[in-house]
């Protein structure tokens, strides 16, 4: 009975409810999916059912196999207590991501403690326990070399937290002078946190040994944030140093190669007391049952899962190596599950704005879903019939162009 009061999307005016903080009026909030709800199937399921190749997310394109799912509908048959609340201290998924991470960075797998974890509703919840604990206030603004992920500046723009932006080079590796320059100036609020990831998204890159110089030379009053969340593709990990660095923090999920991002898990490897600090900000329940479960599950069953990387590696290797023999799409190196690529004019020189846009809409409307962020496009590597369609619908775009 409402509906008649409810104003368009992005009208809402705070004169209209004047209790509203008056900047989250122009906030430009996380879009799952952009561009595929215009024409395209609304949901996930109807997308299903018409069979959209889904790129735009960077998930596993494979669901967990049949033997883990039974496995899940068992243990929420047989075990799970809907009218409990859930463990909230987390301590046996703690000690399995300890012994997980440990395993995987080739360390002594008694070499962390579940003091030096904290799990979360996906790495986004983290996110924000980690600027509450650092920037709220007004005591510190964020640093970001752009393109990055887009969730660290949203959140921190939803919190009232600056975010300071600098740029990258032609291989996209970070603006160090304009980065020092940023952290050295006396600023009102001073920059208090660093955000890099680790193989970047959009781009792939992982950090150079003069970003990874740089962030070691960091003052012990800026905190590092390392996202590793395409770290099981890269094998690329800085866990072996965060002894060294009471300042690092590391993010990792298990929405990507775990494939669990249904479930929404995400968790922190850091020094026992930033831990404890992220502990106290968080909700107390924050993590389902259900999900407690089915993060166990994967962990126990890791090496099923995990022989999905080299396939998707080796696919992604192949494709980059097909597009790379496309005129004008540059292509450019990565170390994650997905491709970035930019459309070129005659002289090398990036295309946006409206070529991009065709590009992207001719692949949409053929059932291709990527992204188009940063002046280009973030193709999620998916099965192997899948990214043979990627290639030939955007080689039939790209000819397309190149014979205008
Ligand atoms: C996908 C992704 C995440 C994962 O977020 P969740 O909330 O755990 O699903 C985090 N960081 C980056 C850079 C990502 O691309």
């Amino acid at each position: 009975m409402f509906t008649g009061l409810l104003p368009k999307r992005g009208t809402l005016k705070r004169r209209m409810l004047p209790f509203l903080r008056a900047d989250l009026a122009n906030l430009v909030s996380y879009t799952p999916h952009p561009g595929a709800a215009d024409h395209s199937p609304d949901t996930e399921s109807e997308q299903r059912t018409l069979s959209i190749d889904r790129l735009d997310t960077n998930e596993c394109p494979y669901d967990l196999p049949d033997e883990l799912k039974q496995k899940l509908s068992w243990l929420f048959q047989q075990e799970l207590e809907s009218n409990r609340y859930p463990d909230g201290e987390h301590s046996a998924l703690k000690r399995a991501i300890a012994h997980y991470v440990s395993e995987s960075a080739g360390l002594p797998t008694d070499s962390l403690s579940d003091r030096q974890i904290s799990v979360s509703n996906g790495s986004d919840e983290l996110i924000r326990s980690v600027l509450i604990a650092t920037c709220l206030r007004g005591e510190g603004s964020i640093l970001v070399a752009q393109p990055t992920f887009s969730m660290y500046g949203i959140v921190a723009e939803t919190l009232g937290i600056p975010v300071v932006r600098v740029g990258r080079d032609s291989a996209f590796q970070m603006d160090l002078d304009a980065a020092q320059a940023a952290i050295a100036q006396p600023s009102q609020p001073p920059i208090r946190t660093v955000f890099v990831v680790h193989p970047n998204s959009p781009t792939g890159n992982v950090l150079t040994t003069a970003e990874i110089e740089w962030l070691r030379d960091l003052p012990p009053n800026v905190l590092v944030v390392i996202d590793e969340a395409y770290f099981e593709f890269s094998k690329a990990t800085l866990v072996g140093e965060l002894e060294q660095h009471p300042n690092w923090i590391i993010l990792r999920t298990f929405s990507k190669a775990l494939r669990l991002a249904a479930h929404r898990i995400g968790y922190a490897i850091a020094h026992p007391e930033l831990i404890a600090i992220l502990e106290k900000v968080r909700l107390p329940y924050n993590l389902p049952a259900f999900t407690q479960m089915a993060a166990q599950v994967a962990l126990g069953q890791r090496h099923l899962l995990l022989e999905a990387i080299p396939l998707i590696v080796e696919e992604r290797d192949r494709l980059m190596q097909r597009l790379s023999e496309l005129p004008q799409l540059a292509i450019y190196p990565s170390q994650a599950n997905f491709l970035f690529a930019q459309i070129t004019d005659a002289t090398g020189a990036v295309v946006a704005g409206s070529q991009l846009d065709t590009v992207f809409e001719a692949l949409r409307h053929e059932g291709t879903l990527i992204r188009k962020i940063s002046d280009g496009l973030r193709i999620t590597i998916g099965s192997a019939e899948q990214n043979q369609r990627t290639f030939e619908r955007l080689s039939v775009q790209i000819k397309l162009l190149s014979s205008l």
